[in-house]
């Protein structure tokens, strides 16, 4: 099988699932935490209805997802049960859709995005929890607030649009030690009071775990590879 066109097995899925849901507690406990302190987000973009069902199959309640029109195909239809959490860059024109799906933005990184989601939730009577998008590699490609600019946008989203704001999300550098960067992140959530914290990807959610993360977004470790062109 091609590394573009990922060979399907629900046994593999099944697996994947325990051995990862195995590492985040054992982790856990060696970091000193409950075993079921930290959330696992399955990120479930690009896939097939199958490796979807495949998920349900092992009991998994809690999906990211990159790409709002997407979750609609993938979710809309079996929805019901399901923590639903976009963690994908989200245009405002796309707000109102967002916010009638998903339970969870993980994206929240400026001022006029904020105001976009409060309309929205007026608009819809749906009321969904936030998280602020810090770019802490301050790339300037990546989206996210800037380190420096984070405790003013949670402020700003709170007291002026009264978003529910209830932690933090980032996305390290590729090419660098993520631990700096899940640090400075704890750092931005403890000092906004804010419980949760959503870092660390397939490679590095065991360092995420350590740092303080209480959700940790995994992909391929427990679907196999992504087809590049799609990836979101
Ligand atoms: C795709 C994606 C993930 C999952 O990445 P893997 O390396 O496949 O685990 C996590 N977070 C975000 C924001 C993503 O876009």
């Amino acid at each position: 099988m091609t590394a573009t066109n990922p060979a399907f097995s629900a046994a593999s899925i099944s697996e994947n699932f325990a051995r990862t849901r195995e590492q985040i507690a054992r982790t856990c406990i060696e970091a000193g935490r409950q075993p079921d302190d930290v959330i696992l987000t399955a990120v479930s973009k690009t896939q097939s209805p199958e490796a979807l069902s495949a998920a349900l199959a092992v009991g998994q309640k809690v999906f990211g997802e990159n790409r709002v029109q997407e979750a609609y195909q993938h979710w809309a239809h079996q929805r019901e049960g399901l923590e639903l959490r976009l963690i994908g860059p989200l245009q405002t024109n796309k707000s109102e859709d967002a916010v009638k799906l998903f339970d969870v933005i993980e994206t929240l990184d400026r001022e006029k995005l904020a105001k976009a989601l409060a309309d929205a939730m007026a608009k819809s009577g749906r009321s969904v929890r936030v998280l602020v998008q810090v770019n802490t590699g301050a790339e300037p490609q990546k989206a996210g607030v800037m380190p420096q600019d984070a405790d003013a946008l949670i402020e700003t989203a709170r007291m002026k649009y009264g978003l529910a704001v209830e932690g933090v999300m980032c996305i390290p550098p590729v090419d660098e030690d993520p631990v700096p960067h899940f640090q400075l992140l704890k750092n931005i959530a403890d000092r906004n009071g804010l419980a949760v914290i959503s870092m660390g990807m397939s490679g590095d959610f065991e360092a995420a775990i350590r740092c303080g993360a209480t959700h940790v977004r995994v992909g391929s470790a427990l679907f196999g590879a992504r087809n590049p062109a799609k990836t979101g």
